[in-house]
């Protein structure tokens, strides 16, 4: 595994987009409280947005919401359905700096190769205002790998995972909770949900 980006996962996401458009994340749980926790009206950065489903719950909640997806075919369906543009942005090309209250990263960061993912966490940790909060769920393991469908996961243990937050910058708290679930590949799986928070203004 080399580079910044899995191209084999990457075609299938453009591949698939309208397979994938079926299939809905959850529309509450984690992302009712992600939304608790931020500022009313505050701004999000949602990254790998699918088909855009959880950043229409965002808007409707009133928030001010930057989707994008590594998939042009998938941002543009998300786009459809938020009557908005969607970037198509990879992770590695996220430039911004202290300009978000949020960052949300649902079930995507999982496809970022393991020796990439330090350098992704720091760039959306200097995406983060002072205090802002940032949600990431991941599919565990103990080694990276691919599905049937090819498509690479880094496969974290919590331990792994939270080194490779630490490298990426000081966070003033970090919680990781677990549950259990299937992927599109219809495979059992447990999946940890990583909440940081950039530190404040001193
Ligand atoms: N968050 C959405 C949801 O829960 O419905 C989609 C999750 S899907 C498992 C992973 C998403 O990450 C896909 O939309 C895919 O296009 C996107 N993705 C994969 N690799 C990416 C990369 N390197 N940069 C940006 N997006 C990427």
């Amino acid at each position: 595994m080399s580079g910044a980006v899995d191209q084999d996962t990457l075609r299938f996401y453009q591949g698939h987009a309208d397979s994938y458009e079926g299939r809905k994340p959850p529309l509450a749980g984690p992302l009712t409280t992600f939304l608790e926790a931020l500022p009313p009206g505050g701004s999000i950065l949602e990254l790998g947005c699918g088909a855009g489903y959880q950043a229409e719950v965002m808007l409707q909640a009133g928030f001010d919401v930057h989707a994008t997806d590594g998939s042009p075919e998938l941002a543009a369906k998300a786009a459809q359905r938020l009557g908005r543009p969607v970037a198509t942005m990879l992770f590695h090309e996220l430039e911004a700096v202290d300009a978000y209250d949020g960052v949300w990263a649902y079930a995507c960061l999982l496809h970022v190769p393991r020796s990439e993912l330090s350098a992704v966490l720091a760039r959306v940790w200097r995406a983060l205002k002072p205090g802002g909060l940032f949600y990431a769920s991941f599919k565990s393991g103990e080694g990276e790998g691919r599905d049937k469908f090819s498509r690479y996961y880094n496969y974290p243990s919590e331990l792994w995972l939270r080194e490779r937050y630490a490298e990426a910058g000081r966070w003033s708290s970090l919680v990781v909770g677990t549950s259990d679930g299937k992927g599109f590949d219809q495979e059992a799986a447990q999946f940890l949900h990583v909440t940081a928070r950039k530190p404040g203004q001193s």
